[in-house]
């Protein structure tokens, strides 16, 4: 029988991060409580907003784009939705690394190698970066993230860059059906402690992707906040309207 999220208790707080808190569930050393938070931070937390309803409008976005991941063959780590900006989720040892991937050149890149925001790759381009905010989450090659000990070995980056794709391939596919362009996204993964299986993690909402509008170009996303473009809360709770009747009419 599937667990109910009444079988779960909240525990101790762990951890506290920009956008999320994590807690252990009594009881349950396999599964993480993660709430998300109603804050909005950029450049490594040196620019801070919040909105109002923003935890809960992320914490379903990341649930629709898990649960259609899964009904792809791509698992992630969640488990149950609980309340309105909470979530169950296997506790796995994560990784640390984030894995961009991009379609079209914006952001970091574009501006790196100077090239214009909007130039369409032939493509898609698979990025590491090390998670360490003191550092300021460098760009680092595959050498460079085995010297880091991000993993043991080249075929776990080529694991990494492999289902780092399968997630892209889903994720346009879904945000395609909604009229929007995915221009490029963070993901984080870790691996069950257990099994050692690579799973997807963290959370997949408007502060980790780009979402352009097809038609008009318009961004649908943190963007709107980094560069003050307005309409922010607008716009992130438009992707979730958009995403959650794509979702209800295919189940
Ligand atoms: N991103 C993220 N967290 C980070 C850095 C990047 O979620 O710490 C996302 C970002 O929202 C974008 C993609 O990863 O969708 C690529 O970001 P980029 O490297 O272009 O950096 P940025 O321009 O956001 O600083």
């Amino acid at each position: 029988m599937s667990p109910r999220a009444t079988d779960f208790e909240k525990g101790d707080l762990i951890y506290e991060g920009k956008a999320k808190r994590l807690f252990t569930v009594q009881n349950h050393p396999d599964l993480i409580w993660q709430e998300f938070k109603d804050s909005l931070t950029a450049f490594n937390a040196q620019k801070k907003g919040s909105f109002e309803n923003k935890g809960a409008v992320n914490r379903d976005i990341t649930s629709l784009v898990f649960r259609f991941l899964a009904k792809q063959g791509v698992r992630s780590h969640w488990v149950m939705d609980i309340g309105d900006c909470e979530q169950i989720t296997r506790r796995l040892t994560m990784l640390k690394v984030e894995v961009v991937v991009r379609n079209v050149l914006a952001g970091s890149t574009a501006k790196k190698f100077q090239f214009e925001e909007g130039t369409p790759l032939e493509r898609p381009l698979t990025e590491f970066y090390y998670k360490e905010d003191v550092l300021n989450d460098p760009f680092i090659s595959d050498e460079q993230a085995l010297m880091l000990k991000v993993v043991s070995k080249q075929s776990e980056l080529d694991e990494l860059k492999r289902a780092a794709l399968d997630v892209n391939r889903v994720l346009i596919e879904f945000f395609g059906g909604i009229g929007l362009d995915l221009i490029d996204f963070k993901i984080e993964f870790g691996r069950d402690p257990k099994s050692g299986q690579l799973l997807l993690a963290d959370e997949i909402t408007p502060d980790s992707c780009r979402l352009w509008d097809r038609v008009t170009r318009e961004k649908m996303d943190k963007d709107r906040f980094r560069r003050d473009l307005g309409d922010v809360k607008e716009s992130y709770e438009k992707v979730h309207t958009l995403l959650k009747s794509a979702w209800e009419s295919k189940v």
